[in-house]
């Protein structure tokens, strides 16, 4: 099993994004992509679902994605680089209509096996992101994907859900959200704090028991948690829902286990804060 240690590289889900984004142009037909037409949608994706980072630079898995074998871009020769970079411009990417596509024996493969764009969107989306947002970014890239092959196998610990929610006591560690269907607490999740994508464990203290509202949007990087008190991004705006769902929490205690060593790691909430949350904690009295 794979697990990856310390931070993820900067990249490490902006390509990943990227293939998801070409295997949604080349189910609709489009095999070539132009740098110009990609740029705005990759960088929308990056922006929503890749981590946050101070400037967007699309152009780096659009290029670098070349090097992993799969992808192949067509440049004019004599592309100015970057000052001190080992990548063209992102200008002339754009001024000189760049594009780029699948390497052959890619397509040859995706062309044969109508079924491989499915099981390789299915692929990336299991190692890189939480479950919770395999919708939002199929949504997002416009890969449809049959339903009936859509559960998803993973080498996991069941128990991990059931564990969480116990430590919480079957409500959102958030809002106290506890609603069950006779016996069975439902629209209540375990999360992971540090992604099981990014090596986070299976553990009580890598997790919160959240409702889905509170579990998606932290997924997303609304709010994280910094030394047990709810912080909402400076990002994230609204308003019928977001005083209620998330101000109404921003600056207070979130809930503790009931075991104190089953209360979250702070290296694991160091990296939601660093790796998932977006923009900065919003002001706080
Ligand atoms: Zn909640």
């Amino acid at each position: 099993m794979t697990s990856v240690s310390g931070s993820r590289a900067a990249n490490a889900t902006h390509k990943p994004l990227l293939i998801l984004y070409a295997l949604g142009r080349w189910q609709r037909g489009q095999s070539v992509v132009a740098f110009r037409q990609t740029e705005p949608d990759l960088t929308a994706l990056m922006r929503e679902f890749g981590a946050p980072r101070k400037s967007d630079h699309p152009e780096r898995p659009f290029w670098h994605l070349q090097r992993d074998g799969v992808w192949t871009v067509h440049a004019p020769s004599g592309l100015a680089l970057m000052t001190g970079g080992d990548i063209p411009r992102i200008g002339e990417l754009r001024a000189r209509d760049v594009r780029a596509e699948f390497s052959p024996d890619v397509q040859a493969a995706l062309s044969t096996d109508p079924r491989l764009v499915a099981a390789i969107a299915r692929r990336i989306l299991e190692r890189h992101f939480p479950e919770s947002l395999h919708r939002d970014i199929l949504r997002a890239v416009g890969l449809t994907l049959e339903t009936t092959t859509t559960v998803t196998r993973r080498k996991r610990d069941p128990a991990f859900r059931q564990r969480v929610l116990k430590a919480y006591e079957y409500r959102c560690a958030v809002c106290g959200f506890d609603v069950r269907l006779g016996s069975v607490s439902i629209a209540l999740d375990a999360a992971h704090i540090r992604w099981h994508q990014a090596g986070g464990p299976e553990t009580e203290d890598n997790g919160f028991s959240l409702c889905v509202l509170h579990h998606k949007t932290f997924d997303l990087g609304a709010f994280t948690v910094r030394e047990g008190i709810l912080l909402v991004s400076d990002q994230a705006n609204g308003t019928t829902g977001f005083q209620e769902a998330l101000m109404a929490h921003h600056g207070r205690p979130v809930r503790d286990p009931q075991r104190p060593d089953w209360k979250p790691e702070p290296h694991h909430l160091e990296w939601h804060g660093r790796e998932v949350f977006k923009g900065e904690a919003r002001h706080c009295d």
